[in-house]
């Protein structure tokens, strides 16, 4: 058996991305720059990619910039509203539970002068627009959020701080959207959510890594961060990665129009999953109960360590993960569960298990049936471990109470 549940991590390339790809890493591999035939057959396919991107953000494909990537076009928003912004002020809004894409960018800014501001998040996970609101001053230039948290699956008020933005922040200030977690469950036009910049990741919704997109409202001027040719319309210099593109954007054309049939049924399949995990005594649900992904369930099991849970599960053959992929390896308890209130030693025990649309429902099955028993089992090994070093060190009279406190 082996199962995939780790789809916020990164999940496999469609088919059908794969098959539009193959003939521009293959015979079509003109540069779209070009004037001559080769460059013609790539621009026009580059052109397309703009257009699909736009029609599922329901935006303008010129308010679509193509880059490497969520963690490119969030360093292209974030560095690009700042330094656009500077001459109007240096105060930056975020929330305390975001990724690290959007917390290591402006806390980079911080070095220039910028102030960022983390706003605190309740227990699960949900920033308050009234305290978005009120941290609002004359001198606030971007407002960063994420629309669903990658850890604990809770998604943001979007639309309504967007509003709050505009009826009592600055003039020019900008919202900045993180939506590579949400954009493949969610919907994600920018029409509805309001803001002026949003960021996507083809490989989170079936597309290949090394692609993602940027949204730039018309009219929005934003530095740009890589300097050199003319691409992008100067907004991104860099000889397109036309396969890249392509692939994006059958891979969001796909998801989108499959995205409600997707969500209903990962929703059910989560649900059941989640239900099995926290039937485990000292199992709890982490993140939002309605406001959440549909395919996404984390929890934390008390008096385990997380990440030798995921150990054990992966020589089941079932993958999943603590938290976010790109933390992995820290020895630092999840930033995420830390500001939703849990003490460090139960952020320890966070466990995550993304669903995706290729999660079969015999994988969901299986999942439901295995992964509770290798939760509850690591719990009894780890409480038998425990009791047994309390009696030894207990017998041999020597810091009985350190050891305990120290597991
Ligand atoms: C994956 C992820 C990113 C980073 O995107 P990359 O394409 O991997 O650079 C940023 N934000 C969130 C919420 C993510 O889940």
């Amino acid at each position: 058996m082996s199962i995939y549940l780790d789809h916020a991590a990164t999940t496999p390339l469609r088919r059908e991305a794969l098959e539009a790809m193959l003939p521009y890493l293959g015979e079509q591999f003109g540069n779209p720059s070009s004037p001559h035939a080769w460059g013609r057959r790539a621009r026009a396919a580059l052109d397309e990619a703009h257009e699909r991107i736009a029609a599922g953000l329901g935006c303008g494909p010129r308010e679509v910039v193509i880059t490497s990537g969520g963690t490119e076009a969030l360093n292209l928003a974030l560095k690009g509203a700042a330094w656009a912004g500077k001459a109007r002020g240096h105060r930056i809004l975020t929330t305390k539970v975001e990724h690290h894409a959007v917390f290591h960018p402006l806390q980079h800014l911080e070095k220039f002068g910028f102030e960022v501001v983390e706003l605190p998040v309740d227990r699960y996970g949900r920033v308050d627009s009234d305290e978005v609101e009120a941290a609002l001053t004359e001198r606030t230039i971007l407002v960063a959020i994420g629309h669903a948290n990658n850890e604990v699956g809770t998604v943001q008020p979007v639309a309504e701080i967007v509003r709050r933005v505009r009826a009592s922040g600055p003039k020019g200030c900008l919202v900045a959207v993180d939506a590579v977690a949400s954009a493949a469950y969610l919907p994600v036009d920018v029409t509805a959510l309001g803001c002026d910049l949003l960021a996507i990741a083809a490989h989170k919704f079936e597309g290949p890594k090394g692609a993602g997109a940027l949204y730039l409202r018309a009219g929005t001027h934003i530095l740009g961060q890589l300097q050199g040719g003319t691409q992008e319309r100067y907004r991104r210099a860099g000889t397109e990665n036309v396969a890249g593109a392509v692939g994006m954007a059958v891979a969001f054309d796909l998801a989108v129009a499959e995205r409600e049939a997707t969500a209903r049924r990962l929703r059910r399949a989560r649900e059941r999953l989640t239900a099995a995990l926290t039937a485990v005594e000292g199992v709890e649900p982490t993140g939002h109960p309605k406001n959440r992904l549909p395919g996404l369930a984390s929890v934390i099991a008390r008096e385990v360590e997380g990440a030798s849970v995921v150990v054990k599960l992966d020589l089941e053959g079932v993958a999943a993960s603590v938290g976010s992929a790109c933390t992995t390896g820290s020895a630092e308890p999840s930033h995420v569960l830390t500001a939703m209130g849990y003490p460090e030693e139960e952020a320890r025990g966070a466990l995550r298990f993304s669903l995706g649309r290729a999660t079969t429902d015999a994988e969901i099955d299986e999942a439901v049936d295995t992964v509770p028993r290798i939760v509850a089992a690591s719990r009894a090994a780890a409480a038998a471990l425990a009791a047994e070093r309390a009696s030894t060190t207990v017998g041999a009279g020597v810091e009985a109470g350190s050891a305990v406190a120290g597991r």
